[in-house]
């Protein structure tokens, strides 16, 4: 009875203490990553209180298992002396009045010794067991989330040839708020469709459809016309290549992020993307060129020579899709000019969506889809929608 109560607290505590572990690693993780804000905000000892406060809680809850613990193992030890005591007790008055023997008595207590030791550990055994439940509930919390919304389909993508097509998509992230409404148009191979709009139109929303990072909640997405959800993951994102705003690189050689997922890729190969990426000159200039290795979130890189890292990798892919999604960040005009470059180079001869900042890509674009509160309000080329005088014009007309 002890035991099971013992365990049932253990357990409880092995619980939070994994939480509060877990709080930790976030806060850590945050704080340091966002260490300039943290300092430019001044927030230093605001968030130096929260972690102590963290900490705190972590120390409460070891002080109070490590109480239950001794005190069961107290506990545990004491009523096997008393239970030993009684026997001795009983069995010594059963031999004085002649009911028992010396040899039985003494083959009882034998045995008695000897159950004693695995016992004890039979309640260590059930502390670590309980341990371990509660480390396995979390683990298999995260194990249970569903990794897709519906398994992907095992139809091999054939290489892409002819068109896109977004048919009567709608889409809400949380099953209330609709963030697209009937969405519907096409990109024929070799196009490039640009989507502009007002932010949180779903511009990035419609981008994300069609790797299939999320899924329609009404309408399809076919490609050649094969549904995307009938393909295999695998040989559709194979096909498609992103460059997102934030550029995503990891804290490995400059080799190794252009190459990023095909580290068979001969050194030429890379040396040709970085070439065409208008990154070749800086990555020389690095103290260890290409094997220069470029700090997390390539902390040791300009804005503008991240960008072009990531579209040497997104060149070095060489998939026929390709989605833009063009950075609002204000590179100097230098910097700026050299992305552009590059992104031109990237898309020549390739499929492409791009979500458009810059008049220069919306200039060269073969269609503008003008998306607004997840509809598409107006569709046109520059010269046309200018000339509507609608949305896009006002939009161009504020920015200029
Ligand atoms: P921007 O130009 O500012 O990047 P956008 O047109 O790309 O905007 P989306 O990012 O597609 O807009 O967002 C459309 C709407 O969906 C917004 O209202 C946003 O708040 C919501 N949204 C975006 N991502 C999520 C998400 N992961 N979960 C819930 N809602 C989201």
């Amino acid at each position: 009875v002890p035991m099971a109560i013992f365990g049932r607290l253990h357990r409880r505590y092995s619980h939070q203490n994994q939480e509060t572990m877990a709080r930790i690693s976030s806060h850590l993780h945050e704080t340091i990553n966002g260490h300039r804000i943290v300092k430019a905000f001044g927030m230093e000892e605001y968030e130096s209180a929260r972690f102590a406060g963290i900490v705190d809680r972590l120390y409460g809850i070891f002080i109070k298992d490590a109480k239950v613990r001794n005190f069961s193992h107290s506990l545990m030890e004491l009523l096997g002396g008393v239970f030993v005591a009684m026997v001795i007790w009983y069995g010594g008055r059963e031999v004085l009045a002649g009911k028992s023997t010396p040899g039985t008595f003494f083959s009882f207590m034998t045995s008695l010794v000897m159950i004693y030791e695995p016992i004890k550990s039979l309640s260590n055994v059930n502390s670590t067991v309980q341990q371990g439940m509660a480390a396995a509930a979390r683990i298999f919390g995260l194990l249970e989330e569903e990794p897709e919304p519906r398994p992907a389909g095992a139809v091999e993508m054939p290489p892409f040839s002819r068109e896109i097509r977004i048919e009567r998509v709608s889409f809400s992230y949380d099953g209330e708020n609709t963030v697209l409404d009937n969405v519907d148009f096409t990109i024929r191979a070799g196009e490039t469709v640009a989507l502009v709009g007002p932010s949180g139109g779903g511009k990035s929303t419609i981008s994300n459809l069609i790797p299939r990072f999320y899924e329609p909640t009404a309408g399809r997405i076919l490609i050649d016309g094969n549904n995307i959800m009938d393909l295999s993951l695998k040989s559709l994102r194979g096909q498609i290549a992103m460059v997102t705003q934030e550029t995503i690189l990891f804290n490995d050689t400059v080799k190794n992020n252009i190459a990023y997922g095909d580290y068979e890729r001969s050194e030429e190969e890379i040396r040709a993307a970085a070439r065409a990426a208008f990154a070749l000159e800086f990555i020389e200039a690095l103290p260890q060129g290409f094997d220069t290795v470029i700090g997390e979130f390539g902390a040791r890189l300009s804005g503008g020579q991240r960008q072009r890292l990531s579209i040497a990798r997104a060149i070095l892919k060489n998939a026929p899709i390709l989605i833009l999604d063009e950075a609002t960040s204000n590179l100097d005009t230098e910097s700026e000019r050299e992305v552009q470059k590059a992104l031109e180079n990237l898309m020549q001869g390739r499929t492409t969506l791009v979500i458009a900042h810059r008049l220069s890509t919306i200039r060269k674009a073969d269609r503008i889809y003008v998306i607004q509160d997840g509809r598409i309000v107006e569709e046109g080329n520059h010269e046309t929608l200018m000339a509507n005088g609608g949305l896009y014009r006002t939009l161009r007309e504020m920015q200029q």
